[in-house]
This record gives C-alpha cells, structure tokens and sequence, in this order.
C-alpha cells in the first residue's frame, strides 16, 4: 500500500502539476494521495470526476500547511517507512541494488505502507531527516511528477497494465487510435 504526500501545494501555481502527480499516483495503484500547503477543493473534486469516470478507489486530501509534520511523525509512530524523493538523495540505480529497496518491492503490497514524500518549491530540512531514505530519481533536477513516475514504475513494475472497477470507461489498448469501451448508464 503507498500513500504519496505533496508538500507546499499553492492553488493558482501548482494546480497542473498538483493534478499531474494526482493522476500518475492513481495510475500507478498508488492508494491515496496528501497535499498539503493550501487546501483546493477544486483540486479534490477534479480527481474525483476522473475516478468517476476512469474507476478505481483512489483517495485523495487537501490539507492545510504544517500537517505534513502531523502526518510524518504519526507514520514513524506506527514504524512505517517514509522515501522521500529528491534530486540530493541517494540514486535510485544504486537503492534498487540495495535489499532494503528489494524488501520493499517484494512486501508493500501486502505487509507494509510506504509514503513517498515529494516536494514543491522549497522543502523543509526536517523532512530529509525524517525520512528513512532520500532517494534521487536521477541527480539532476526535474519535476515531482517525473520523479514519483519513473520511482513507481521501478517500485511497481508490474502496474504498468491495472484496470479500476467502477470504470464508465475503459481503453481497449489499440495501434490504430483511439478504442474506449463505455459501460451503459441511466443517461445513454
Ligand atoms: N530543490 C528541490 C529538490 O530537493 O529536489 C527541487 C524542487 S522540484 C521543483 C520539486 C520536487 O520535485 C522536489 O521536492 C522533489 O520531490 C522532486 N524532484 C525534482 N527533481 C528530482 C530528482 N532528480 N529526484 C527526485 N525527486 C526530484
């Protein structure tokens, strides 16, 4: 089970990226996803149409500034792992070599929450010392919804290829354009 936390969320500047990196965490099965910074109903309710619409059970909350630190100590409270992802950390071709990452990998699913933190525009120095590990996806800097991408696909490789109940609509994957199937409702 993952749960991402965005910290610094500010409603006019981030409101793309913010539902970026929503939309990649549910893409991947990623379970819920925190921001905190400014709280965005709109933000909340644009990912709730595509769960509406494209299925699934994703989670997500719009907290205010400082809950990050109430949601990072309850996660060392309860001793579960925190990745924090930035361009200073540790590559990740090296962290996958390492058996902590392949333990990772081989018992989230069933035995373990993982959250992985990413940032905005400045991330508090209390964070990296929190976290059980900063990993960098590549030491060059990006963006946080290329480092969560690319960090999923290694952590969960297999996610490639999910499908969500409750879909109205569904992709039929195709070479030749665009194949949706849409499940019959009361408004067709
Ligand atoms: N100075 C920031 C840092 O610590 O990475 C860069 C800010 S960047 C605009 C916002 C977020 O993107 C960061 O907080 C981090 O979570 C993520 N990010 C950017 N480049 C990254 C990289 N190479 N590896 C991992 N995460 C990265």
């Amino acid at each position: 089970l993952v749960t991402v936390l965005r910290i610094g969320h500010r409603i006019k500047r981030d409101k793309r990226i913010s539902t970026h990196l929503a939309l990649v965490a549910r893409a991947w099965g990623v379970r819920r996803i925190i921001f905190t910074g400014e709280k965005d109903e709109n933000l909340i309710e644009s990912v709730k149409k595509i769960n509406q619409e494209w299925g699934g059970n994703f989670k997500i909350e719009s907290l205010c500034s400082d809950e990050w630190k109430t949601i990072i100590m309850n996660w060392k409270t309860e001793k579960k792992k925190i990745i924090h992802l930035t361009m200073y950390g540790e590559n990740l071709a090296e962290f996958e070599k390492t058996e902590e990452f392949k333990g990772l990998k081989k018992n989230f699913i069933d035995l373990e929450e993982i959250l992985i933190v990413v940032g905005g525009k400045k991330v508090p120095g209390k964070v990296f010392n929190l976290a059980n590990w900063n990993i960098a996806v590549g030491n060059q800097p990006h963006s946080e919804v290329g480092a969560l991408a690319v960090f999923l696909d290694h952590l969960m490789p297999n996610n490639m290829r999910l499908q969500f109940d409750n879909a109205n609509k569904r992709i039929i994957p195709s070479i030749e354009g665009k194949k949706v199937y849409m499940e019959k409702t009361n408004e067709n």
